[in-house]
Parts: structure tokens; sequence; C-alpha cells
């Protein structure tokens, strides 16, 4: 049966020698990587970070009121949405960049049956401006895009091979955890994502899955249930 896939990129799997921008090498890359994934009859959508250029505007934000912060943070994820569409297109892959706020010069409107349509016709949808809110994340977003479109899991891919139990980078016995319940992830207090989309992803029943975009074919293989990073469920 095809498999119906929501990835979500985080800021922190980017491993860039500088911490803003957009790294044309990193999104050739990715772009290749997610043909890949595409041309084994995934049906795939991607929400994306903006972290790389909110972080670098969160000095001019400083002192901003909460709701312009945030209208930021999701413009900067539209304006990656159109850098990474551009790679997509370049390496092949029919895309669709859908975007929670209205911009329709440069990316469709959001809309579920829409989004559904382009998955079904074999198009990579890109959902960029997150939820089109404020005072939620890109990890929230995802959970929303994936629950509205039915996917079977929600994948967030970022630069180490799952969650851990405690920092892996202060502490050496770190242990990573394979699986956990949702309600673990919210009492122990567990680094997935923040709680409101722990808590969407729980009443949705959707299934979370953390892996490492670098390691090759992780998200291949956490998409065929095989034992990959760390389930959510
Ligand atoms: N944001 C928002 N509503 C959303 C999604 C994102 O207001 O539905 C804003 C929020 O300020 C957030 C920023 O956009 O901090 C960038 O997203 P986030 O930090 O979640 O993305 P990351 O780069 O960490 O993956």
């Amino acid at each position: 049966m095809t498999k119906r896939v929501l990835l979500k990129i985080s800021w922190e799997a980017l491993q860039w020698e500088r911490d803003n921008g957009i790294d044309p090498q990193f999104l050739r890359d990715l772009a290749a990587s997610i043909k890949e994934i595409q041309d084994q009859g995934v049906e795939l959508a991607i929400v994306l970070w903006g972290g790389n250029i909110f972080r670098w505007l969160a000095a001019s934000a400083n002192g901003m009121d909460r709701t312009a912060a945030d209208y930021m943070g999701m413009i900067a994820t539209i304006m990656n949405g159109v850098a990474f569409k551009d790679a997509l297109s370049v390496a092949g892959v029919d895309t669709r960049l859908m975007s929670a706020l209205h911009l329709p010069e440069v990316a469709e409107y959001y809309v579920t049956p829409k989004a559904v349509h382009h998955l079904k016709q074999k198009r990579v949808v890109i959902c960029v401006a997150g939820s089109g809110s404020p005072f939620f994340t890109t990890d929230s977003a995802a959970v929303l895009r994936a629950l509205e479109m039915q996917c079977d899991m929600c994948i967030k891919a970022t630069k180490v091979d799952g969650v851990y139990d405690s920092d892996p980078k202060t502490n050496p016995g770190a242990q990573m955890i394979q699986s956990a319940n949702y309600d673990e992830v919210l009492t122990k207090n567990i680094r997935v994502m923040d709680h409101t989309a722990i808590t969407l992803a729980k009443e949705g029943n959707m299934p979370l899955k953390v892996v490492n975009l670098y390691k090759k074919g992780a998200m291949m293989r956490a998409i065929n249930g095989e034992r990959e990073g760390t389930v959510i469920s």
C-alpha cells in the first residue's frame, strides 16, 4: 500500500558551518535524498524549518510583539521553501509549494484537499508558513498537516540518530530511546517536539518518528516500519 508521509526537517538538523542563510549545496543534497524516497512511490509532504533565518532575525525581533515576531518566523519558512522547491525542481522532482499565508505569486494557498490531490499525482508538497498562526512552532504545524492529510506517520529529521534520555553531548552514557508513548514524552519532558505538537499527535494517534537526516537509508527504513531512530506512538 502506498505510504503517505509528512517529513519535518528541523533547523537543528542543518549541519551548516554558519547558522544562518541558505546553503545551496545542502539543499541539493537534500533534494537528492527526497528524490530517492519519492522514487520508491512514497507520497511525501514536507514541512520546512525557519530557524536559520528566524534566529538570525531574532535580534531585530527582540522587544517586538510576539505576534509580529512569529509572522517573521513564518515568512522565514516561506523563503526556505522557495529555495528548496527550486532545488527539488532541478533534481527533477515535481513539487508544489503550499503556504498557510497568502502569497499567490510565490506559493499556492494551503488547502488540504488540494494538497492531497498533489500527493496523489506524485508531487512532493512543501508546506510553508507553519500553521499560519502565531504562537505555534513548525513542529506543531507538521503534526497538524500530517493529521489533515491523513499521513501514515510524521517523521522528524534531525542530525542525531534519535531521541536520547539525556544530552549525548554532555553525557557520554546517554542512551537512545527506541520507543516511548506520548504520555511518557509529556510527563518526562523528553525533548522530541513541543508539548502542543505531542498533544496533537496523541489526540490524532499520529505516530512520530525521529531519524537522522544524514544516515543513509534511515528515512526509508523508518517509512517501511523497520527499526530506526525513535518511535513515539
Ligand atoms: N511559527 C509560527 N507559527 C507556526 C509555525 C512557526 O508562529 O505555525 C514561527 C515561530 O516564531 C517559530 C518560527 O516561525 O519560532 C520558525 O519556526 P520554528 O522555530 O518552529 O522552526 P525550526 O527552524 O526550529 O524548525
